[in-house]
């Protein structure tokens, strides 16, 4: 783990289990019963969720049969570009990420708080709390377990816990997929998160040839898969799991140094490269939108037909939004410069001081979601001053 990765504790309410992986835990699911195992899933009363294809991405949505998988697909991935291919294989979790992350299921992109009926000319409020779901999420890879970490840190701090975020937390069923690929704009082995998956899981798989080598996690995951009365994984399975894994690390694209990061971003707030990114930056927001970490929103009171009906609703915000620091009559940060470096400065910077980490996994998603392709694996040298030139490679 870098320097700049180290967490400092925090007080969290419902800490997610985040012990080291069960002795003697390593079994072997073949391929040929990938079916029993989300049969075993969705009759343990889960609703399964996972990686499918739909509108040329792969998305999260609910799974009930291996063919629901993006079976035989992958995707190509670079700074403002998305594409998937065919696979000369039948794998199932032959990718890496898409533009979805599992926050939208635990922190959903608008949500009901409060709703408020008005009777003969009195209004009552009422929280909302809808039952907390039992949802299996599967094909969480390792930078997206570290998000969910982070995301963690944000919401489930004792005395600002957010009740909702820990119903859905404390429901959840973590089945992750540990990568044995990496995208071009993959750089979680430099933020430490990947492509191994860290503690937090009830069950990591590595997708091998012929099958799955299953970690487990928690006693909860060794429950569910007891059933179906798996053998230890061999030896020459394991390897191969290794050997997978090892394989994305070599594939990542790309590279951020995380030492002293903190202190030279924060030594480069008037650096006229801010202004340089705002000519090509549209402050569109999708890289807040799909980041895994980002969990900036508003509420609004939304009003209906019915007079005597309102809602107040929380919804996703960003701070690339104009008026998000909108304080005092003015907005604080008017320019898209302005908005870039507090994206970019609390990312990468500031989340350290505020929540112990850093607010960046290395997953990916805001460079290949970029519509101008502004990557910040390139920006963030470039601010320190130690960009490669074409010179320096040589
Ligand atoms: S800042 Fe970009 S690379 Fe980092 S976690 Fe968010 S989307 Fe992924
Ligand atoms: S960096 Fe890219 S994705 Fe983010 S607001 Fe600017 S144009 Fe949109």
């Amino acid at each position: 783990m870098t320097e700049a990765s180290t967490p400092i504790p925090l007080p969290l309410v419902d800490p997610p289990s985040a012990g080291p992986p069960l002795a003697d835990s390593t079994r072997w699911l073949p391929r040929a019963r990938l079916q029993h195992f989300l049969d075993a899933i969705i009759h343990a009363g889960f609703e399964l969720l996972g990686p499918t294809v739909d509108s040329g991405a792969i998305v999260y949505g609910p799974i009930r049969e291996v063919a629901d998988l993006p079976v035989g697909w992958t995707e190509v991935q670079e700074a403002g570009r998305y594409r998937l291919e065919r696979r000369a294989d039948d794998r199932c979790f032959g990718f890496t990420v898409g533009p979805h992350s599992w926050k939208r299921y635990l922190f959903p992109p608008v949500e009901t708080l409060v709703t408020g009926q008005r009777q003969a000319g009195v209004w009552t409020f009422q929280e909302s709390r809808l039952p907390a779901p039992k949802q299996a999420f599967l094909g969480v890879r390792g930078c997206e377990l570290a998000a969910i970490g982070v995301q963690d840190r944000v919401f489930l701090q004792e005395g600002q816990c957010d009740p909702g975020y820990a119903a859905r937390r404390a429901g959840a069923l973590l089945i992750a997929i540990e990568c044995t690929q990496a995208a071009a704009t993959c750089f979680c082995a430099s933020m430490g998160t990947g492509p191994e998956c860290g503690p937090g899981f009830d069950l990591a798989l590595t997708e091998i040839d012929h099958g799955f080598v299953v970690r487990i996690g928690t006693p909860r995951g060794r429950d569910l898969i007891e059933p179906l009365d798996l053998q230890l994984a061999g030896n020459d399975e394991a390897d191969s799991a290794a050997a997978g894994r090892a394989q994305a690390r070599e594939q990542m694209g790309r590279t951020l140094a995380t030492a002293g990061l903190r202190e030279g971003l924060l030594a480069q707030l008037r650096s006229p490269r801010w202004d340089e990114i705002a000519q090509r930056c549209l402050s569109c927001a999708n890289c807040t939108a799909v980041c895994p970490t980002c969990f900036c929103s508003s509420v609004v009171d939304v009003p209906s037909l019915d007079p005597d009906t309102i809602e107040r609703e929380r919804r996703w915000d960003s701070c690339f939004q104009h008026d998000f620091s909108w304080q005092g009559g003015g907005v604080i940060r008017q320019t898209i410069g302005h908005r870039y470096r507090q994206w970019l400065t609390h990312k990468l910077a500031t989340w350290h001081d505020q929540f112990g980490v850093s607010g960046c996994v290395g997953c990916g998603r805001c460079i290949t979601w970029c519509p101008v392709g502004i990557d910040l694996t390139v920006e963030v040298p470039a601010l320190l001053g130690t960009a490669v030139t074409a010179g320096d490679s040589a």
